[in-house]
């Protein structure tokens, strides 16, 4: 969940890697996104049917506290945040965070925001409960992941100390050096700010060569940092545009409307007119298969479709080594294997 908290525990990553993040950001309004009202709506909805499954109010051992208020400000000068689930049970904490973003698969493992809410659990009720474990779970349905990571208490409050209060009290400061990196993607500032655009004109050194010049490693090193380039472009081109529909002038640019197609002002009326004149408006086309699927109900669908709906093999895409999906054969090891039965 996120807070309006200047180091909020959303934004811990982002502020450890980058403390002036938090003060660049505030000159910058929150223009929201469909996403986060998404999330928020999700968020209601898991808040309400918990409860509800809970019969909440008296729930004395296990300890479960839904959308619970946490204060880390030990370590973060301010810091507060809503953990969506918390329970306290036989010494061990536990911290459930709900994401229903798609785009970015979230890991519990070492999660800035998880041990903030872990760390404010932590100091309000391990005098009361003796906790001797921290478990920290993230579930982000629509992606099928479920993350758990148990860091050692210890460890979790040396962190604390070490990592996370010295990048709060700089980020609150305003000091600090920036850093970019794939924590850009929610700061406020990533638009203008010069450290990022300075990391990003990096890769102009490889001096737009073609790939048969470059090294293998200079194609390494661009292919690591191509996506961040790509969106950096991107948000550049879209805070400009925005700057200017504001009616800011940039030197050498200027406003023009796009390119735009004919379209019918009222759909019945079209096809009415054509009726009138004598030809058929409409034409037939097979339903796609998800409507298809939603019409004939699955048992249906798979029974009467048999052998009749196939899926294609996937585009090749180069991801980084970390993606979860399973590596696919290239065209060597086709070959090789082909090789191979021939001989057998
Ligand atoms: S865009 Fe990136 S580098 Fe710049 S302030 Fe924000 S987090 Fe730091």
């Amino acid at each position: 969940m996120s807070s309006h908290a200047l180091l909020s525990a959303s934004s811990a990553s982002r502020r450890i890697n980058c403390p002036p993040s938090a003060r660049l950001a505030e000159k910058y309004e929150d223009r929201g996104s469909s996403y986060a009202a998404e999330g928020t709506d999700a968020h209601a909805l898991c808040e309400y049917k918990l409860k509800a499954a809970l019969g909440m109010e008296a729930c004395p051992d296990p300890v479960v506290l839904v959308e619970q208020r946490v204060d880390f400000s030990r370590w973060v000068r301010e810091g507060f945040g809503t953990a969506d689930c918390i329970v306290i049970a036989d010494g061990t904490l536990q911290v459930i965070d709900f994401k229903y973003g798609l785009g970015v698969l979230v890991a519990a493992e070492a999660n800035p925001q998880m041990m903030c809410y872990a760390l404010g659990t932590l100091d309000a009720f391990d005098g009361i409960y003796d906790i001797e474990r921290v478990r920290m779970t993230i579930y982000q349905p629509r992606r099928d992941n479920l993350s758990t990571a148990e860091p050692p208490k210890a460890e979790l409050l040396k962190w604390a100390d070490e990592v996370l209060k010295p990048a709060a009290d700089l980020a609150y400061a305003g000091e600090g050096k920036p850093a970019c990196g794939e924590w850009c993607a929610f700061c406020k500032a990533k638009s203008a700010c010069r450290a990022r655009a300075e990391a990003n004109l990096e890769l102009a050194r490889h001096e737009f060569r073609l790939p048969p010049l470059l090294t293998d490693e200079e194609v390494e090193d661009i292919l690591a940092k191509v996506d961040g380039l790509v969106s950096w472009v991107s948000d550049i081109k879209e805070y400009a545009l925005q700057q200017a529909i504001g009616g800011k002038q940039w030197h050498g640019f200027k406003l023009v409307e796009g390119r735009s197609n004919r379209r019918y002002v009222n759909d019945e009326a079209v096809a009415e007119a054509v009726l009138q004149a004598g030809f058929e408006p409409y034409e037939r086309r097979l339903l796609g298969i998800t409507a298809m699927q939603k019409m004939l109900g699955k048992a249906r669908f798979d029974e009467a479709l048999a052998g009749l709906v196939e899926k294609p093999q996937g585009k090749p895409t180069l991801v980084p080594e970390s993606d979860k999906r399973p590596a696919m054969n290239n065209a060597k090891e086709d070959f090789n294997d082909n090789e191979g039965e021939h001989h057998v």
